[in-house]
This record gives C-alpha cells, structure tokens and sequence, in this order.
C-alpha cells in the first residue's frame, strides 16, 4: 500500500493549510521533515519543518499524528498545519513528492481507504460527500446524520434480521429430517412481512431526502409578460433572468438557486406559455411546459383582471395575481403581488418558506437521499415478495431461502457490506441444532 498526501483544504491564499498523509511510510515521512518522529498519537506539536535534502526550513507549524487503525482512513495517518500561502504549500508538497513511496492522493482516495478499510460504509462515505457539498441548513443536517451512519445503520438492521430469518431457511433445508419443529420456515413469514412493510414505508417518502440533498423544483408558470422573470429576479434579489417588455423574450428555461429556510430550492422561469410564433419560442414553451408538469411545486401567474387566468392551475399549485400596482381584483385564494414595487412578496415568500419548508426539512429517521439507494431498495422488496410468495405457498424452501440472499445482497450494496456468507457462519454458530 503506497503512502498519500494531499492538501486537504482549498487551494489558494488562506491562513492556514492542511496537508495530510496516509499509509505505511507517515512515520519515516515525518522524520524525513521534522527531524523527529511523530510522537504520541493524538497531541498536537508545534514543529519546524525542513527540506529533507537541504535542511532548509520550509514552514513552521503543527504536527498531528494518529497511530492506525484508530484513523480516519485507518492507516497511520498525519497533518501537517501549515502556513496558507500559496508558496508555501507548493514547497511541503514538492518536499513530500521527492521521498520514496510517498504519491499524491486520487480524489476521495483517504475516504476510499477509510471505506476499504471498514471505517466507513458507503451510506456514510456519501453522506461526508454531501456534508462537504450542503448550502443550506437542512441539507447539512441531513448529510450529517447520514454520515454518522443513521442510513447505514438502518440498512445493516435490516440485513441482520434478513439473515437471521436466512439460517433459519437454510437450516430446515439443511436438516429437513431433524427435531426442528415442523413448517419453521412458515415462521418466517410474520418477520419477513413486517421487514417488507418497513422497507416499503421508507420508499413511501415522497422523495424527501432526494429533493432535499438534489433541491426542490419550484416552477413558475404562465401566460408572456405576466412578470414571471420579474418575480424571478425579485425573490433572487439580483439581475438572474433578463426581463424585456417584448413578448416571448424568455425563450429558455432560466433558474436561480434559493435558500429557503434552509431548504435549497431550485426557481425555475419558464417560457411563456402562449400560441408559439417561432420555432424557437415553440421548443421555450415544449421545456417549460416539461419543467413545470416534472417541478415539486408551481406558482402559477395571470395577469391582472377579469380575476386571472388560472385554467393552468392544478391542485397544489399557489396562484398569483402580478401586476397589483396596475389595480384590479385578487379573488380569493390568490396571492395579489407587484414585482415591480415589491407588494405582497413577503407574503408570497411566507408560503414558499411554509410549503417548501415545512414540506422538505430533515426529518427525524433517516430519508433515502439517492437513488442508488431507492434501486437497492426496490430490488430487496421485489425479492421479499418473492420470498413471501414461496413461503406462503409452502413451495421449496430452496427458493425462498435464494430470494431472502438476494434481498440481502440488495440491502449490502447500498451499504457496501456484502459479506452475506461470513454472516451466515456467525448466526450458525449461535444455532443450536446440535451438529
Ligand atoms: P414574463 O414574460 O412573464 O417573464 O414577464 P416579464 O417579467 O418579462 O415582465 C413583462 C413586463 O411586465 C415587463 O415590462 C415588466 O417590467 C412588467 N412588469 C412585471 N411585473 C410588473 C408589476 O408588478 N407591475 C408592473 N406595472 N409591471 C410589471
């Protein structure tokens, strides 16, 4: 196993940068630059670190060791806390690059070996890719759970129930002849029924966690020149989308990012939807259509009078009336906004906070957060209800023993454990069937 390095923090002119190490050779590499060994794991040091070939001092600054497996990545592994200048981590990292066996990390390559190396499983392994990647409030709190292994953990319960109910399977295939009480695999039905209802009612969730890791959709349609790239550039707060007094300007689907309460939103400004002129404009309204039926939420907007024009509305959407410095009537149900003077935007932003909000923040049980996760699920359920078929009609338990394998195999992809065998001989073990 070779040795890396990187610098784990962003490039560029910073107080201070973290280079870190990991693999056999931390301790000689130390040696190589401070002129000591690393010392006791875990305290910090304040050292002088020297070119290795010239002696010539490099940097000063603090050095972190931790004695594997009780690391990160699980190999020994330091820090170097040094001096954010530009100059300064080129040269630690030139000095690092000329000792034998040491080589730049590949990206993710620490998080790789924590994961080969059983410190991380890969629910986790995301979740620390999405904490690094979280804009919003809710997103970290969701990430963070998730890297602290709440998905993991929920998926390897599931798994060792699964294989649990397997031996039993497999024991009656095994000993069929034996004082095992008879029909033990019609035992099994109850667990793994209620195992099905639980990994159906976490499927069941809305897509939550996806939309809040991915952002949610927030549409806004209607007719040209309603002031759609006017509300846009309003709830923005900033120039996003052009706004003309043409007609039909906006040809192509324009979105701004937005932080709301913590949610991130995606605001999409669609294309007017009118009888289309040109080629162009016609392929603007087919997007903004597709963008619309597929977003999580529309607002949609008329123009004032003769109440608006809402036939594109549909259940769920918030219907507004721009344009209410120019007078005219907001039936009920509406939400009455200028997007010129501002007016009735804090209330169009309170239901936005309130739906979205309310609708997407970090739950309390862990939330699928993508859909690598949905697609294990679902083949784990598909094999479940096999299982259950087989069971249910008391065919061959073979058959049902072979789809609860496959169910847990499903589960430990997610995970990235799928030592299913080496889990079977540990429950074995604790059978008592006496051979
Ligand atoms: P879109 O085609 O729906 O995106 O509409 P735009 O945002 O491009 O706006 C069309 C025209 O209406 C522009 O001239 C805007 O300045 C104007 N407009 C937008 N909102 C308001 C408003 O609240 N009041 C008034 N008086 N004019 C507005």
């Amino acid at each position: 196993m070779e040795t890396i390095y990187a610098l784990s923090t962003a490039a560029g002119r910073a107080g201070i940068a973290v280079l870190r190490l990991s693999g056999p050779r931390v301790r000689e590499a130390v040696f190589a630059l401070t002129g000591e060994g690393p010392g006791p794991a875990r305290e910090v040091r304040l050292s002088r670190f020297r070119d290795p070939q010239t002696q010539a001092p490099l940097d000063r600054g603090l050095l972190l060791f931790f004695e594997g497996p009780a690391s990160f990545t699980g190999e020994d592994v330091a820090e170097f806390h040094i001096h954010g200048g530009r100059a300064v981590v080129a040269a630690m990292l030139r000095a690092l690059s000329a000792l034998p066996g040491l080589r730049a990390a590949a990206p993710g390559e620490f998080t790789r070996r924590a994961f080969e190396n059983g410190k991380l499983d890969l629910t986790e392994v995301e979740g620390l890719a999405d904490l690094i990647d979280a804009e919003t409030e809710a997103q970290r709190v969701q990430a963070l759970r998730q890297m602290e292994g709440a998905l993991g953990q929920l998926y390897e319960g599931w798994r060792a129930r699964l294989i649990r109910a397997l031996a039993y399977a497999e024991a009656e295939i095994d000993f069929p002849d034996e004082d095992v009480p008879g029909g033990l695999t019609r035992k099994l039905l109850p667990e793994i029924e209620a195992l099905a209802a639980e990994i159906a009612a976490h499927l069941d969730d809305g897509r939550k966690g996806e939309r809040l890791r991915d952002g949610v959709e927030v549409a806004i349609i209607g007719p040209p020149n309603a002031g759609k790239s006017s509300l846009l550039n309003r709830l923005a707060g900033r120039e996003a989308a052009i706004v003309s007094e043409e007609a039909g300007t906006t040809r192509d689907v324009l979105e701004v990012r937005l932080d709301l309460g913590g949610v991130p939103v995606t605001l999409a400004d669609t294309a007017g939807l009118r009888e289309a002129a040109g080629a162009v404009e016609r392929e603007g309204v087919r997007r903004a259509l597709a963008r619309a039926e597929a977003a999580d939420l529309r607002l949609v907007i008329a123009a004032p009078g003769a109440g608006g024009d809402f036939s594109l509305a549909r259940e769920g959407d918030i219907r507004i009336v721009n344009k209410l410095d120019l007078g005219g009537d907001v039936p009920p149900g509406v939400l009455g906004v200028s997007a010129l003077t501002g007016q009735g935007l804090d209330r169009l932003e309170a239901a936005l906070r309130e739906r979205v909000g309310a609708a997407y923040e970090a739950r309390e049980h862990p939330m699928i957060t993508r859909a690598r996760h949905r697609e294990g699920l679902g083949d784990c359920a598909a094999s479940f209800a096999r299982a259950g078929e087989a069971l249910k009609a008391e065919r061959d338990a073979e058959l049902a023993a072979e789809d609860l394998r496959l169910a847990a195999r499903a589960l430990g992809r997610i995970t990235g454990r799928v030592d299913v065998e080496d889990l079977l001989d540990v429950i074995f073990r604790d059978f008592c069937i006496g051979k």
